[in-house]
């Protein structure tokens, strides 16, 4: 089993790092001082990506790359310092292989539409995971439609994980085109082994797409090291806006690949008989891109970078292990999903006798802010005869005391129902 090690120290001033999310220290509709706890679903963002998309709006902004004046240039000067920062933030090589998209589900879908459909076709076989989120699912099944290739999964086993050997042997019984899996998932919140499954997948022939939605927030993404194909992640999961998030590709791929959506920009030239492509990344950012979210998004992996991220993934751990170690403790509570050696920052639950929803909206009238239902990983929840959980999340702006005030809402509502 995978198992998520941090050798760095949980030292976080926490404190010091809350005083940059002035939203945390709201209180809810109830009057209670507000937990936030459904960071997996969306984080929050500090003052200085507000004021990093602010500053362009009142400064600096114009559409990018088309004009030659003043605040034109100062916008694309500032949206390709973006695609820079992102670069870093996932060691891409180049940042021509980063591609801005609408988020984790639009660069996922741009790859079954063009990698997929012009690599895939009839008998081609797409491996995932059962622990799946909806976006890396429902694009393949739309594939599959359309080609005719076949979707199979790998399921969990008793421990919320899956075996190396069970990859090897859907690998060799099934030879898959595309391996395509969470780094982690979203519900369990169990970490996947990203670089022995790309290795074990290459060795068996087959390209990989990792989706990075829960994995980039908490962890070192280097997208070299783990030498994947595809990944993709989402803004708003990291700190930075909505309706902006990253396809990055190895390049001779993305080189090979048709352009997706068609339009300004993603054109070399256009004739009443036809066009040709620009290059990379602008081959598939057609229309006017986000440009103020992508301003957003380098000031957001510029925060999360400066803290570090293996910092933030050892206080996430000790959270985790506190609320994980509190609700296991409750009768009739049953977390599911790996112990905390096994997973980020998210523990799920299931209360016997009460309703996802209804757990959640007492836990609301406390304060705490969790998630509640089947997190857009329906086949997940099948797989585990469930038809909903209640999914807390912690970020690094979580407190211990926070955590603690999750147990105690929880062992109250299994009082209160049972
Ligand atoms: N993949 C995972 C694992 C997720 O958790 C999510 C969102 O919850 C997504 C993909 C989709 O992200 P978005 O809705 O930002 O496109």
């Amino acid at each position: 089993m995978n198992t998520v090690t941090s050798d760095a120290i949980s030292d976080l001033d926490v404190s010091r790092y809350r005083a940059d999310f002035p939203i945390l220290d709201r209180t809810a509709a109830s009057g209670a001082k507000l937990a936030f706890l459904d960071n997996a679903a969306s984080t929050q963002r500090p003052n200085s990506v507000v004021d990093a998309m602010s500053d362009c709006y009142r400064r600096y902004y114009a559409n990018v790359h088309r004009g030659i004046h003043t605040l034109s240039e100062e916008s694309t000067h500032a949206y390709e310092q973006s695609r820079k920062s992102v670069a870093k933030f996932i060691a891409a090589p180049s940042d021509r292989q980063v591609i801005f998209a609408g988020g984790a589900t639009a660069a996922i879908n741009t790859v079954a539409r063009t990698w997929g459909d012009a690599n895939l076709g009839p008998d081609d076989v797409i491996l995932l995971t059962i622990a799946e989120h909806h976006a890396n699912i429902v694009p393949w099944h739309q594939l599959a439609a359309r080609t005719g290739c076949r979707v199979e999964f790998l399921p969990i086993d008793d421990q919320f994980t899956i075996a190396d050997d069970v990859v090897v042997e859907a690998l060799d019984r099934l030879k898959p085109k595309l391996f395509a899996f969470t780094a982690a998932s979203n519900t369990l919140g169990t970490v996947f082994p990203v670089k022995r499954w790309t290795a074990l997948a290459h060795d068996h022939g087959a390209t990989v797409l990792v989706d990075a939605a829960q994995a980039a927030p908490h962890a070192v993404v280097d997208v070299q090291d783990w030498d994947i194909d595809f990944l993709a992640f989402s803004g708003h999961k990291v700190c930075g806006p909505t309706g902006i998030g990253v396809l990055y590709g190895k390049e001779p791929i993305l080189d090979a690949m048709p352009p997706f959506m068609g339009g300004g920009g993603m054109i070399h030239k256009v004739t009443t008989g036809g066009f040709s492509c620009a290059e990379l990344p602008e081959k598939f950012e057609a229309g006017t891109p986000p440009i103020v979210e992508a301003i957003g998004l380098a000031a957001a992996v510029e925060y999360l970078a400066d803290i570090g991220l293996d910092r933030i993934a050892a206080h996430e751990h000790r959270l985790c292990q506190h609320a994980d170690d509190g609700l296991r403790q409750i009768d009739g509570v049953d977390v599911v999903g790996p112990t905390p050696d096994h997973k980020g920052g998210i523990v799920s639950f299931h209360v016997d006798g009460v309703h996802a929803h209804d757990v959640s909206q007492q836990l609301d009238t406390r304060g705490i802010a969790v998630r509640a239902g089947h997190h857009c990983t329906m086949p997940l929840h099948h797989h585990l005869k469930l038809s909903a959980t209640t999914r807390a999340s912690f970020y690094f702006y979580n407190t211990v005391e926070e955590a603690d005030r999750l147990i105690e809402a929880v062992r109250e509502v299994r009082q209160k129902f049972a």
